[in-house]
Parts: structure tokens; sequence; C-alpha cells
């Protein structure tokens, strides 16, 4: 068995919803449309093409 939790994300430019892999357990997501320097975060494109990242906290 290979459970990954994932969490439900909206792209912030269309609202399109997406899910994202959490690293580990239950945690809160934060989305933003541009990259910070620190923090676990992974990376989403929409099918719309738009990137945002999200990130772990
Ligand atoms: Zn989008």
């Amino acid at each position: 068995m290979n459970e990954v939790a994932t969490k439900a994300v909206t792209c912030p430019h269309c609202g399109e919803n997406a899910s994202v892999p959490l690293p580990g357990g239950e945690t809160e997501v934060k989305v933003r449309k541009s990259i910070a320097a620190f923090g676990d975060h992974t990376t989403v494109t929409c099918s719309q093409g738009h990137t945002y990242w999200v990130y772990f906290c």
C-alpha cells in the first residue's frame, strides 16, 4: 500500500482546482503566485498553463 495524502488547491489565476501531494500527514498549504526563498513547496501547472507555488506550513 502506498497511500499519499493530497490537498485540494485552487489556481490563483483561473480558479481551477487541483490536488497536490502532501509531504507528510496533515499539513496546511498556502498558494502563492510567485516563488519564495524558503519553505517546502511544490510547483503546480494547471491545464490553462498557469504556474503557481504551493507552500507547506
Ligand atoms: Zn490556472
